[in-house]
């Protein structure tokens, strides 16, 4: 069966008969997008109040409201007000609140900006915003402030802007193309943009960040994919964020990028009540790896207007990069990161693994809770320095001072003790290895 019950279903309440033989042309999805609550009650059956609706409106007339039907399909009616992707592209009332410590452009990113479209943050790349349409708005979007006004797709005459910004700044190796999403523009301005930015000599690589994987996935064509193509090395990342958006179509449209050769990432955002789960993180990179999608990111919330029912403590973020290291892949774990309001950018922030230090021994964690020493090398001379090389007399006298019988970690760093390691009891490593012996 190429089509779940449910997209038939809709397929048809969209367009009698044709509907489902329509399903995957992009465009038929885009010109079929739910943009009012009506049509939602209408193609899912949910019901809302009169008072849920008139508070619906005013949330989308704050910030649009557009899903694919596609996207839409994978909404589980039965359980919508617990569902991972209701809640990324419906939202609600809560939306309408706004903090005092949330700002409509947390990142700064137009004071960044030099010129309409680039944000100059780092000193080699840029983000360009090419487009600020999306195929679905995401409730938790960190660009509210520019994105879903749909007059609004920068012209030729305003790209070129950025791109002469890209091209007179020789420090700029890597273009990040941005929105919006990249992908919502046409083949053809795709090419034109990707060409022009391609001709720059400086310019090393090319990324563009799209979600059209997890909400339009019909989106990649092979003609698609023959225009990017040309523009390698480019790298593709996308951002899904619950498991369940990893379905039949979107691991279709992941090979058919992956088999053309462009590097793969994820960048997820970490949302209460939709991902903030180690093992729902778990199973989500799981299935990134599966399809050639390399985990890049795991964002905290940011602090963008109406998103304060999205955000987690810091703590959980931390907690599921604790359950991800060393329990799974390497390469299947993103590096958790905090955009700086204020525009300081991304830091990452992982568990803290080294619990102590000495001046020839560092004491570590590891993700059993083994705590283990790494001796460093006796023949690295390193002395306090005060510049002033002809007076430096440093001297110790150790030899007057007694130590005492050394416990837990001054254990590990001390030099008279050989204990390299504390192994908690009932680990089941150690365990293994005395059946083995
Ligand atoms: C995220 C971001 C980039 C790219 O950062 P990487 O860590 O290289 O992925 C560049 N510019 C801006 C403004 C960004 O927010
Ligand atoms: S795809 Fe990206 S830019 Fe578009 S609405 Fe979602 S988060 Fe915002």
């Amino acid at each position: 069966m190429i089509y779940s019950n449910t997209q038939k279903e809709i397929g048809n309440k969209i367009e009698t008969n044709t509907g489902v033989n329509r399903w995957k042309d992009w465009k038929w999805q885009l010109k079929h997008s739910i943009r009012s609550v009506d049509s939602f009650e209408y193609l899912t059956g949910i019901r809302f109040t009169a008072k849920e609706k008139e508070e619906l409106k005013r949330t989308f007339q704050k910030f649009p409201l557009s899903i694919t039907p596609y996207y839409l399909s994978l909404i589980d009616k039965t359980n919508y007000k617990n569902d991972p992707v209701f809640k990324q592209a419906f939202g609600g009332v809560k939306e309408l609140t706004v903090l005092p410590s949330e700002l409509s452009d947390p990142l700064a990113e137009d004071k960044d900006s030099p010129v309409e479209g680039i944000t100059h943050r780092y000193p080699d790349r840029v983000l360009f915003h090419v487009s600020n349409i999306c195929a679905m708005y995401c409730r938790h979007c960190t660009r509210k402030r520019k994105v879903g006004d749909i007059d609004y797709i920068p012209t030729k005459e305003q790209l070129k802007i950025g791109i002469k910004y890209i091209a007179d700044n020789p420090q700029v190796r890597d273009v990040l193309l941005s929105g919006g999403d990249p992908l919502m523009l046409p083949d053809e301005k795709i090419d034109w943009l990707l060409s022009e930015i391609h001709k720059i000599d400086h310019v090393q690589i090319i990324r563009i960040g799209t979600r059209i994987p997890v909400v339009l996935p019909y989106r990649v064509t092979p003609y698609l994919v023959s225009i990017l193509k040309k523009y390698q090395p480019l790298w593709i990342n996308t951002h899904f964020n619950h498991p369940k958006e990893i379905t039949e179509s979107s691991r279709e449209a992941l090979a058919m990028l992956a088999d053309g050769g462009f590097p793969l990432g994820n960048q997820s955002v970490l949302l209460a009540d939709v991902n903030d789960c180690p093992r729902i993180m778990k199973s989500l990179v799981h299935k990134l790896v599966e399809n050639r999608v390399r985990p890049y990111y795991l964002y905290q919330c940011d602090l963008s207007e109406g998103l304060s029912h999205f955000r987690t403590p810091i703590g959980k973020g931390i907690e599921i990069m604790e359950s991800l290291i060393g329990h799974t892949s390497g390469f299947a774990r993103p590096t958790y990161v905090i955009d700086a309001p204020g525009g300081g950018g991304k830091i990452p922030v992982m568990p803290n693994y080294i619990i102590s230090w000495s001046t020839n021994k560092v004491v570590l964690r590891n993700y059993e809770g083994v705590i283990t020493t790494y001796q460093e090398p006796d023949s690295y001379k390193s002395k306090f320095c005060d510049r002033n090389c002809d007076d430096c007399k440093l001297e110790l006298n150790l030899n007057e001072c007694e130590e005492p019988d050394s416990v837990g970690i001054e254990k590990l760093l001390s030099d008279s003790c050989d204990t390299i390691s504390l192994i908690p009891e009932n680990n089941t490593r150690i365990q293994r290895r005395d059946e083995n012996d």
